[in-house]
């Protein structure tokens, strides 16, 4: 019995830990748009990096023809085809092939990475069979690369670090559209890399060409990350900086925002300090869902260190990433009375059988607290990006007008990523605290609006606007 007592202090303890009141959150939401602000005005002036994008214009819908993408960024890779009619918002056909990254691709040789990407695109263009596209006309690619990169134009730029378990040190400065175009070249393929982007840059790009009023893109999947559209005279950095639009897309790379608003634990302390990029992208590693599974996997093991609720130490508990943010999920939406599916995964996944129900919803109590902190602050960064824009409806941090004289204009944010998409009560969470924060007089006119395979998708459209 006193056991269970510590572990009920172990859980207060983690509720109190994330507690995100909505006046905390908007702290949060304050220090995202200063820390904009301040990423924006110098070279390394923030933990944002708020890199420059090259893209100035979004697609228009008047695009036509046959364009091609490769996409990496993630657990999967994507190769795409995709016809469009040049009419807004039509997408004639669309041709996707997904497949995993060898493992031992995402630390070996950048060649050698290249190279299976290369060999991928080229046994996809081989399979178009009657090709719309005739052989003489060169195709043109866009390639989106969801690692931090910095541009030197909208079709190249050099990687400034990996992310996401990926480590291939000679890679490191390189340039990423040039490793790509010389591979295309080993294996002879006519193909052009028109545009380089972020994933996060693709996702807004298709958001954009389906509705006009999108103006930013979220991506909340293995990783996070977050773009928007910045009118160029706010870019500080980059003095003199002139595009047609008078903007400019800017990849926040919002995985590495630290505010000390945030609502750390000892256990998001400790899975830093395990981690192979310590003290790098705080933000992405309490909200994103490489990370999710393992919190939760922390909080169990030292409650199991801590009281015998458990029954005999289990060494699964030890082994980091063990508990996948899916299964996590699986257990956090458990609604079968006896919570079946809760004990089927302690069992298979962590080996540990036989426990109370108590236990059992106590597992889902610990996910509950893991998510809804995760998702809470998620919405607070999407408000700290309105708040930048003036789309908060607060009118702006100079203006003296009072909210109700402020008309908010419709207002959406691409989203996508498995976070999002496949785990509802995430979602929900998320939606709540939009609400929370914003008011509803507000969050009505900000809209979430998924796209699929956007950063994909959206880099043919892009490899098309800048062909
Ligand atoms: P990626 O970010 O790897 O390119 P996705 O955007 O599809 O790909 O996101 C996949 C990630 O989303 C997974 O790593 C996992 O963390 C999370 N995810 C996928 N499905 C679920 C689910 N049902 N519940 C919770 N998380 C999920």
């Amino acid at each position: 019995r006193r056991k269970w007592k510590r572990v009920m202090g172990i859980l207060r303890e983690l509720e109190e830990g994330c507690e995100t009141t909505v006046g905390r959150l908007r702290q949060v939401v304050d220090a995202m748009a200063v820390e904009m602000h301040a990423g924006l005005a110098s070279e390394g002036g923030s933990k944002l990096k708020m890199l420059l994008t090259y893209v100035d214009n979004l697609p228009s819908g008047n695009e036509k023809g046959t364009y091609y993408a490769l996409d990496l960024g993630g657990t999967n890779f994507r190769v795409l085809r995709v016809q469009l009619g040049g009419q807004r918002s039509s997408i004639l056909d669309k041709d996707v092939e997904r497949q995993a990254i060898p493992q031992h691709l995402m630390t070996g040789t950048s060649e050698d990475l290249f190279d299976f990407i290369a060999s991928s695109l080229q046994q996809f263009v081989e399979k178009e069979g009657n090709s719309s596209t005739p052989s003489f006309v060169r195709r043109e690619l866009g390639f989106t690369f969801s690692f931090p990169v910095k541009q030197s134009s909208v079709s190249s730029g050099f990687l400034l670090k990996w992310t996401k378990g990926f480590a291939i040190e000679d890679m490191v400065g390189k340039e990423v559209g040039e490793c790509l175009q010389q591979a295309l070249i080993r294996k002879g393929l006519d193909m052009r890399v028109a545009a380089l982007v972020n994933d996060t840059v693709g996702t807004l790009a298709l958001g954009h060409y389906h509705d006009v009023d999108t103006v930013a893109a979220v991506i909340i999947g293995t990783g996070t990350n977050a773009c928007y559209l910045e009118r160029t005279d706010a870019i500080i950095k980059c003095q003199g900086l002139l595009t047609s639009s008078g903007g400019m897309v800017v990849n926040m790379e919002w995985g590495n925002f630290w505010s000390s608003h945030l609502p750390r634990t000892s256990y998001d302390i400790d899975l830093d300090a395990n981690s192979p990029n310590p003290n790098d992208q705080g933000f992405e590693k309490m909200l994103s869902g490489m990370y999710l599974g393992d919190i939760v996997r922390r909080v169990v093991l030292r409650m199991s260190q801590e009281s015998d609720i458990f029954g005999p130490a289990s060494p699964r508990l030890s082994m980091p990433f063990i508990l996948r943010t899916p299964l996590m999920a699986e257990m956090h939406e458990d609604d079968s009375p006896e919570l079946t599916e809760v004990a089927r995964i302690l069992k298979d996944v962590l080996e540990i059988s036989d426990v109370p129900l108590k236990v059992r919803k106590l597992i889902v109590r610990i996910c509950d607290v893991v998510t809804c902190r995760a998702a809470r602050l998620a919405a607070a960064g999407i408000v700290g990006i309105l708040k930048k824009i003036g789309r908060d409806g607060s009118g702006g941090i100079t203006s003296g007008r009072s909210r109700s004289d402020i008309k908010m204009r419709r207002t959406v944010v691409a989203i996508e990523g498995g976070l999002y998409t496949s785990y509802t009560m995430f979602r929900e969470y998320l939606h709540e605290a939009l609400t929370e924060i914003l008011g509803e007089d507000i969050a009505q006119h900000v809209i979430l609006k998924v796209t699929e395979d956007g950063s994909g998708t959206g880099a043919a459209l892009l490899g098309a606007s800048h062909s």
